[in-house]
């Protein structure tokens, strides 16, 4: 009898798992899961959960292995940068190991970076003196070649340049993808100047290079500089690349097939992001004065380009406020006084990139849909390539925004996903319930999602794990951290991805007559 009863348990068990996978197929979204079934699941108790805030501190002591990690590793933002906008500023990815950084002549040479256009070995040359200079917080490394094969350099600066550190940020800047939008190149350089000669005796950026890593990408179309010429302020020469392509065109689309040639510089840039989970970034260009946000494109783009309509993304909040956060840093792009009569002029200095016009094969878009990260573009001058004497001038107008900007990846929620042996649990997908957009764990089984003071849900999937969901707060001092268990699966339990990555893209074949993109001079972006 006791036997029949076991067996009867059994097939109650497994009908009841029958049930739950052919509601799952049959709604193939992660938002089927039923509240009762995601929340039976949950064991609080293994969870560390520090909600940041003193008053409202809530900490469940975990009972595996896992080292728990108090918000204060992190730091505050020192207060006076929190507000004020008036103070004045006056591992294997590396080449070599990072060897050919290492020339003794640099060591203790003052290397002075001039207001002045640095042409390819100029700019090779102030970078290899820069990390010889300042090998504790910079590491210079390629990840790449140009179709005429320049290095695609790329800075790190940080207190941990060579490393990873484990539970903070990796954050980028990529400039000069046009090859014509000059500014963008050289005020990525006085940034990196900036960064290392004040990392002594300044508090903020000290605590920005010892919570953060920030790779500087100055220019991501070096042949297309090269050919390009100094007080053109419109125009396209030099816009392209060697072969003509045009790299914020040639990525993947999210919404619409994208037939252009994969070309060198657009393969290493999705070779690094790859690689290294990025979770903010800028993407630098001139020809305007905006910080224009995801999506670039819309599924309906055919309309949207004589209607500029907006293309919005489940994190349009947090898009808004991190185009926001440059664009009031900014000396002027808030005031949103158009760069020409002719030109359209943006409220507060902000736009989504579909409503100025819709691209497809944009950098952003392919960050944001494919990795999560978060990419901005920064249209940071209204003439592409001013005569070198304004240089200053510009620099300065950027400098609060560039830096204010990189702090933003210290918003919102980090942690770590573990299994119960207090193991790392690599490639978790992770969403934040109502944005379908996803995100994954790295190697060491950390995340990062940048969200604005609220309360939220957190969904987490993992192959082999029971999926599981968790509330959390946000605030706005500093960032939420969570510590999550993932319990393995039975082997009947099949429980179906939260999100894909990189995601099944809503694709429409490109027929469309040509977007006013490229009937006309591209002005930017
Ligand atoms: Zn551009």
């Amino acid at each position: 009898m006791k036997t029949v009863i076991k067996r009867l348990v059994f097939l109650t068990t497994q009908t009841t798992c029958f049930l739950a996978i052919v509601a799952h197929s049959s709604n193939n979204q992660a938002d089927s899961y039923s509240q009762a079934q995601l929340s039976s699941k949950i064991n609080v108790a293994d969870d560390s959960v520090v909600f940041p805030d003193d008053a409202i501190t809530r900490t469940i002591q975990n009972t595996t292995q896992i080292k728990r990690i108090s918000t204060s590793d992190q730091g505050d933002l020192p207060n006076q940068y929190q507000e004020s906008q008036q103070r004045h500023y006056s591992e294997s990815d590396f080449v070599n190991g990072g060897n050919l950084n290492l020339d003794p002549q640099f060591k203790d040479v003052d290397i002075k970076l001039e207001h002045k256009y640095h042409h390819f070995d100029q700019m090779t040359q102030y970078l290899r003196q820069t990390t010889a200079r300042y090998p504790s917080l910079t590491a210079l490394y390629s990840i790449g070649k140009s179709v005429k094969g320049r290095d695609l350099w790329v800075m790190v600066v940080s207190a941990s340049p060579y490393e990873h550190m484990i539970g903070k940020p990796d954050v980028k800047y990529i400039g000069n993808i046009h090859g014509n939008e000059a500014v963008s190149r050289e005020i990525l350089l006085q940034l990196i100047n900036y960064l290392v000669t004040n990392y002594n005796t300044d508090q903020y950026i000290k605590w920005l290079l010892d919570n953060t890593r920030i790779h500087i990408m100055p220019s991501m179309n070096p042949d297309g500089f090269e050919v390009s010429k100094e007080g053109a302020c419109d125009g396209a020469q030099g816009r392209y690349n060697s072969q003509g392509y045009d790299l914020n065109r040639n990525f993947p689309d999210y919404f619409k097939q994208n037939n252009k040639r994969p070309q060198p510089e657009t393969e290493a840039v999705k070779e690094w992001i790859k690689k290294i989970q990025f979770v903010l970034s800028g993407s630098l260009h001139g020809g305007a004065l905006v910080a224009s946000y995801p999506f670039d494109n819309s599924p309906n783009s055919l309309f949207t380009t004589y209607s500029h309509t907006p293309s919005l993304t489940p994190d349009d909040d947090v898009f808004k406020h991190l185009a926001l956060t440059y664009s009031t840093s900014h000396a002027k792009m808030s005031k949103g006084v158009s760069c020409q009569s002719s030109q359209t002029s943006f409220r507060r200095g902000i736009t989504n990139g579909a409503e100025w016009y819709p691209l497809t094969g944009g950098m952003q878009d392919y960050n944001y849909v494919w990795y999560g990260c978060m990419e901005v573009t920064l249209e940071v001058s209204c003439c592409k390539y001013p005569p070198a004497y304004e240089l200053p001038k510009y620099w300065e107008d950027n400098k609060m925004a560039l830096i204010k900007f990189i702090a933003e990846a210290h918003r919102g929620v980090h942690g770590f996903v573990f299994d119960v042996a207090g193991n790392p649990v690599e490639k978790a997908s992770l969403k934040i319930k109502s944005r379908d957009v996803g995100f994954q764990t790295t190697k060491f089984g950390e995340f990062w999602r940048i969200l604005l003071p609220g309360m939220y849900k957190l969904e987490i999937y993992a192959d082999g794990f029971v999926p599981r969901e968790m509330d959390f707060i946000v605030v706005d001092e500093h960032p939420t951290l969570l510590n999550i268990t993932l319990h393995a699966a039975k082997r009947w339990q099949h429980f179906p991805p939260l999100v894909t990555n990189p995601p099944k893209p809503i694709l429409q074949l490109d027929g469309q007559p040509p977007s006013k993109d490229a009937l006309n001079f591209p002005r930017s972006k």
